[in-house]
C-alpha cells in the first residue's frame, strides 16, 4: 500500500486525486495507523500522514512518508521510545474454516 502520491497529503486539498483502489474521488487527508512486523515483533505505528478513501478505506502514502516509515524500520523500534504497549490477540487458522459465497 506504499504509492506514489502526486501531491503532499498534507498540503492542500487534493481534487484531482481519486483511490487507487476503487476509483472513488472522496479522498481526504487523514493520520493513520498501521502495523508492522519487524523480525518476530509486531509494532504499530501511529499518526502516519496519509490519504484515506472514504468508500473503500484504503489508505495511500506518498514518498516522503514511505521513505520515513523506512527509516523508522531501519532504527529497529527501540522498545523505550515506544509511546505505549497494546495486547495483540493471535489465532491460529487451523483446519480450513468454512467459507460461503466467496465471489
Ligand atoms: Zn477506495
Amino acid at each position: 500500500m506504499e504509492m506514489q502520491l502526486p501531491f503532499e497529503p498534507e498540503g492542500e486539498a487534493a481534487p484531482s486525486f481519486r483511490c487507487m483502489s476503487c476509483g472513488s474521488a472522496e479522498v481526504h487527508a487523514s493520520r493513520v495507523r498501521s502495523a508492522f512486523w519487524h523480525d518476530d515483533r509486531l509494532v504499530v505505528v501511529e499518526g502516519i500522514p496519509a490519504l484515506v478513501c472514504e468508500r473503500c478505506g484504503d489508505q495511500f502514502y506518498d514518498d516522503r512518508t514511505a521513505i520515513g516509515l523506512d527509516i523508522l524500520r531501519g532504527g529497529g523500534f527501540p522498545a523505550e521510545q515506544a509511546v505505549r504497549t497494546v495486547e495483540v490477540a493471535v489465532f491460529d487458522y487451523g483446519e480450513a474454516p468454512a467459507v460461503r459465497n466467496v465471489s
